[in-house]
């Protein structure tokens, strides 16, 4: 992750298997930023990202947005315009990027140590719920209970979050228009889901704010493709789900999202949120 002002050589190096991309550069001012010679590969998200460099062009109403963004912080003298573009060479190597989402058990890389001292042992045994995470002693295991019960049942190879709709509030309040990045294709278009239809659809999650600190009640913003699903919600296992599969969103640097499949229940008085099998990344 490369911004504000970063002056960095990232070369010949092998960058493999971070979920949110090989390298990402975010508005990085006047400092210099070179890329020669490495290896990128096998990531789940991009493999190189940069917000200001002729690979990505962005078009001028986003230039435009960014700018006047800019203008109204500290440091205006520095806008996107003085912003230097990153000197990417012909010599990196990508490979297999954009993977796309996976699934919890699959993201969770669990090493085999005990989780919550991470000392390794002969007499490591599993979780009896999920069977993926490991203890030394009954003594960890519940020490760490606090901070694996989310996680733990993501990690079951069905599982589905439910929410109660009454507990969800809409995004905008009545009159006010929701507004959308423009690298954002095809929103707003679609089929409107039945509520009262099981049928599965799919729902983009969004974590807030960028740099937040850890709060799994932190508020989410969950919308399906036309819009007629658009709500902000707090749930610990939502927010778990997000942070450990979750892809960086659009040109924020640190704010994650993720599609998942999710369906209506009990004439959409609950929304279901699949994690079993999630759906390939979407443009929207
Ligand atoms: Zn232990
Ligand atoms: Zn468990």
């Amino acid at each position: 992750m490369i911004k504000s002002r970063s002056s960095v050589y990232i070369v010949e190096n092998d960058i493999f298997e971070n979920k949110c991309g090989g390298i990402r550069i975010g508005t990085n001012y006047s400092a210099s930023v070179i890329i020669d010679g490495n290896t990128i590969r096998d990531h789940t998200g991009p493999d190189i990202f940069a917000i200001n460099s002729s690979e990505m062009g962005l078009t001028d109403n986003v230039k435009t947005e960014i700018e006047t963004m800019l203008t109204k912080i500290q440091f205006a003298e520095e806008r996107l315009e003085y912003s230097r573009t990153p000197i990417i060479t012909n010599r990196n190597i990508r490979r297999n990027n954009n993977t796309g989402v996976q699934h919890p058990r699959k993201a969770v890389q669990i090493i085999q140590t005990c989780c919550s001292c991470y000392r390794s042992s002969f007499q490591l045994k599993k979780c009896s719920n999920c069977g993926t995470a490991t203890y030394c002693s009954k003594k960890c295991q519940k020490k760490h209970w606090k901070k694996h019960k989310h996680m733990c049942k993501l990690l079951h190879k069905e599982y589905t979050i439910q929410v109660q709709m009454k507990d969800t509030k809409p995004v905008m309040e009545p009159g006010n228009v929701r507004r959308f990045d423009s690298s954002l294709k095809g929103i707003k278009d679609g089929p409107k889901p039945n509520p009262l239809s099981t049928k599965k659809f799919i729902v983009k999650v969004q974590s807030g704010q960028e740099y937040g600190c850890f709060n799994p009640n932190k508020m989410h913003t969950l919308y399906n493709r036309s819009l007629t699903l658009d709500i902000k919600l707090s749930n610990p296992e939502l927010y778990y789900l997000v942070n450990e599969c979750g892809i960086l969103a659009g040109t924020a640097l640190s704010t994650k999202k993720i599609f998942c499949w999710a369906s209506y229940k009990c004439s959409s008085a609950i929304l279901c949120i699949h994690t079993d099998n999630l759906p390939p990344f979407q443009s929207w």
